[in-house]
Parts: C-alpha cells; structure tokens; sequence
C-alpha cells in the first residue's frame, strides 16, 4: 500500500516512509492510495488484538506479520488496559451502546493510537536505515502529554521530552505528567501559556542549525502528531471492534447497519469511523458531534468551513479547536482524490479563515455524516439525564456525542442501533462530572473529587489517577520560554 499527498505534489510513499514523516514535506497529508476492503466474517469470534492485525496488516503492508503481532501484543494487553477486551462495549438500552475507549494507562482513547504508534515509528526509522536516536518533542495542553509519554516510554530508540505550560494544566494533569516513570522521559514546566510552549517547540522544529547539531550528536527530532497516518490507523479497529461487540450481543445481525457517533475537535476519531465504513463497515449515519466551538457542525450545514469565530473555553476542552486538522483527509476521498480542489480550499483557509466547498462535494459529505453540537447547559444536563436514567457516570466529551446523538434520533425517528464513542473516563474531568450529577460546585480538591465521585458512580477510581497524591515527583525542570534549545541539549547530554 503506498501513501499519496491530499495537496498531489509528492510522489508515493510506502507506509513507513508516511510515518516516519508525519506529514507530506512540502505541505500535506499522507493518505492510503486506495482503501482496501475487509472480509467481515474472518474477524467473527476475533479477540482484540486479532481484529487490530486483520486491519493494520491492509495499511501497513511493509511491516511483517511478525512486527506488528509484536507491536499488538506490547500496546494492547491487560496490563497496559484495565479491561482484558481492552475497549469494551457498555449497552445503555438494546440499541444504545457506549464505545469505552479509556481503559487505557492515561484514561483517555490517545492511548489506543499512542500505545502503538510509537513501535510503527522506531520500526519505520529502522525500514529506512536511519540510526539516529528519535526525540519527540510535545507541547501539551494536559492530556496528550501523558498519552505521548506513555506510548514511548521505554521504547528502545526513542527518547520523549514534554513542555507544559506551568500554570496552565489542572493539578491531576500535572501530577500525571511528572511523576511518569521509564528511563527515556522527561518533563518540562515553562513559564508561559500553552501557546507559548507551542511556540516554543514549532520554532525548535523549524531551526535548521539547531537540527544539525542534534543529527551530529545522533539525535533526531520528530512528533507524535495526531496527524501521522500512524496514529490514525489504529483508530480504525475499534469501530469494527464495536461491531462485534452489537452483533455478538445481538443488537444487530451481520450486516445490518448501526450509527456512530463521535464527539470531535480535530476530526481524526471520525475520520477513522468514515475509513472504517469504506473499508465495509455498515454505517448508515456518522454523528459528528462538537461543544459550542462549532466549526463542524456549521461546516455539514452549509458546506462552509470558517475559523473566524469567537474561541470558547469549554468543559470538553479537548474538542476546543477550530482547525480540524483532519478534515483535509475527508475532503480528499469524498471529492474523488481531487488534489487542486484541496489545495485551491486550504488556500483560501491560510488567507480568508474560510473556503466553501462546491455543491456535488457538499451533497456527498451530507449523504453519510450529520453534524451536531451541544452547549455548556446541554452537556451538563446529559451528564445528569445518563446518570439517572441509566446509573452510568460520563465525562463531558462523551455527553456531547450523546446530546447530539439522542437529539438526532428524536427529531430524524431513526432507530437505527448506535454506538457512541466514549474519549475519555469521567473521573478525568471529575470537576464538571461531580457538578453536573450534584449540582455541587463547592469542592476544588480534586482528590476529594475522585473518591466522591467513585462513591456515586459505584466504579473504582481509574488507575490513570488514582495514587497520584503520593507518587513521588519526577521531573523538576522548569524553564522560561527562551531556554528550550538549552534544556532539550541539557537533557541529552549535549555539550
Ligand atoms: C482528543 C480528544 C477528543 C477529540 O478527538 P479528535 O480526534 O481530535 O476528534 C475528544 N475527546 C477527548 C477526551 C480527547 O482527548
């Protein structure tokens, strides 16, 4: 399988040359040329990590079969999931059901690409004799620097380093971060917002004499960008995955078709949701479902995409975006690989904040996806409504994707089953959970959180943030914006 630009201006590239790259050099991202079908029945009575090789082996196809059963069988097993199903499927009711993509080590669904994604890459490295030591660099927000050091943490070949902003993240996160264990790792608090660690880390990436110096030290700089094919393709399973889990709980039968629904930001889970239908998948209706930053949910309304908008901070943080980064790959296959299109509309983004797709791409992208979004009332509101109705505890992300999904059923009458997919445990944002199901909001200690809400929800604390209170710390660093160059060498032991 070989990997083409969605901007047309790189020659083909196998698998692992897309992955070590992250994205097209000149501007771009690496797309599968053609999308292979699966034999749906081969993956009947599949555990996990069978299904995942049954589809990674159709993209990754200059990985041997050896490598990637290895790779399965180090990210996705009991030990680094708290579930032996490793995502296990929860019904609501006969036609409800909840994709828990967290049992993962930092309790959200990065794990499930990030776990993996970084043996893909020392893989990909090795495939093109590159002997460098890899060094991902990550600016964080809270949560994808936890997943990224997770993922590479003590994988040979890799050293990981993670900037976040000092007073930028909740005390969990922080905690999570800098107590993380392995010999390869390393923390970093800045002086600044996040903003300015991003800054920061794209002005590393881009200075060209800094780069040399580290690649005659035997380092190499790379990220684990959310969009690297390599972390995108490991998305893809668990939809087939939850397929399964409805056929074998018989909410449906073997090719009948479900809905899904995905809370979004950057339109990398239900992009892998859409691959997934192309590849065989019947789906009737993908539900693409934002908070009230809603690029998206305007986007399949009119065929408009406009990032000139009011930002709003949100309880579903991670779905705060307003570049889709993804989108471009959606765009690419519903216009029937048309190169100039995509470029003539990301164009138009760079300069205007805006493009308007022509009607027969606007009538495609609608014959598949809906578009919806809930506010901050709406959110809190399903929270509750789940919680009583159902005894079931979860985070603002997933009642997003459930809002959207049960208003949809109720205007459209369609009852065909669904599956929601679930990004992250509720006692990740513990705060806007134990609010919502209360109406309490008069407890800000977020250990105290976490034991009230295991109290009302009946479930263990996730081991993602349990014990954190007394783990010991560390990673001290702390740096103003100016000394990244000196503390990444500092940590490499450059002189
Ligand atoms: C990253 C994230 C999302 C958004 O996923 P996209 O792939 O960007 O659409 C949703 N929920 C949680 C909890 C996340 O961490």
């Amino acid at each position: 399988m070989n990997y083409i630009s969605t901007k047309g201006n790189y020659p083909p590239v196998d698998s692992a040359t897309a992955i070590k790259f992250g994205m097209v050099p000149r501007g771009g991202l690496f797309v599968p040329e053609s999308i292979p079908a699966i034999d749906f029945d081969r993956l009947r009575g599949m555990d996990y990590g069978g299904v995942a090789y049954e589809i990674l082996r159709l993209f990754l196809t200059d990985f041997s079969e050896e490598e990637l059963k290895d790779f399965i069988a180090k990210a996705y097993n009991g030990e680094r999931f708290d579930s032996s199903r490793i995502v296990p499927l929860h019904f609501l009711d006969d036609n409800t059901s909840i994709l828990e993509l967290w049992h993962g080590p930092t309790a959200a669904f990065k794990d499930l690409a990030l776990q993996i994604m970084p043996h893909f890459l020392t893989t990909s490295a090795r495939k093109l004799k590159s002997s460098r030591e890899i060094v991902i660099l990550v600016a964080t927000s809270g949560d994808t620097g936890k997943a990224a050091l997770e993922g590479f943490k003590d994988v040979p070949g890799t050293r990981i380093i993670v900037f976040y902003p000092k007073n930028g993240v909740s005390d969990i996160q922080r905690l999570q971060m800098v107590t993380t264990g392995g010999n390869n790792t390393s923390v970093v608090a800045v002086d600044g917002n996040f903003d300015d660690c991003q800054n920061m880390v794209k002005s590393i990436f881009a200075d060209t004499q800094y780069n040399a110096i580290l690649n005659n030290h035997g380092f190499e700089l790379s990220s684990a960008n959310s969009i690297n094919w390599g972390r995108l393709v490991p998305q893809i399973i668990y939809y087939f995955w939850a397929y399964l889990g409805m056929v074998e709980k018989r909410s449906v039968f073997i090719g009948e078709e479900i809905n899904i629904a995905v809370p979004t930001g950057n339109f990398g889970n239900i992009l892998a949701a859409y691959y997934a239908y192309r590849m065989g998948l019947p789906v009737k209706t993908l539900i693409c479902a934002s908070n009230i930053n809603k690029v998206l949910t305007d986007f399949f309304e009119s065929g408009i995409y406009d990032k000139n908008r009011e930002f709003f901070k949100t309880s579903s943080p991670s779905m705060d975006i307003l570049i889709s980064s993804n989108l471009e790959r959606f765009l690419y296959e519903i216009s029937g690989h048309n190169a100039l299109k995509i470029q003539r509309w990301y164009n138009e983004l760079v300069k205007d904040g805006r493009f308007k797709v022509d009607q027969t791409t606007a009538i495609r992208m609608t014959e598949l996806f809906v578009g919806g979004f809930a506010d901050e009332k709406e959110t809190f509101d399903e929270i509750k409504r789940v919680f009583d109705n159902y005894g079931y505890l979860v985070d603002t992300h997933t009642a997003v994707g459930i809002n959207v999904y049960r208003r949809f059923r109720e205007e459209s009458g369609d009852n065909t089953p669904t599956v929601i997919a679930s990004t992250a445990s509720p006692f990740k944002f513990n705060k806007a959970v134990y609010r919502a199901v209360t109406g309490d909001d008069s407890i800000d200690d977020e250990f105290a959180l976490l034991e009230k809400l295991s109290e009302i929800g009946k479930m263990d604390i996730h081991r993602a943030v349990d014990g954190l209170k007394d783990a010991e710390i560390r990673h001290k660093l702390n740096i103003s914006t100016d000394e990244g160059r000196r503390v990444i060498k500092e940590i490499l032991n450059i002189k």
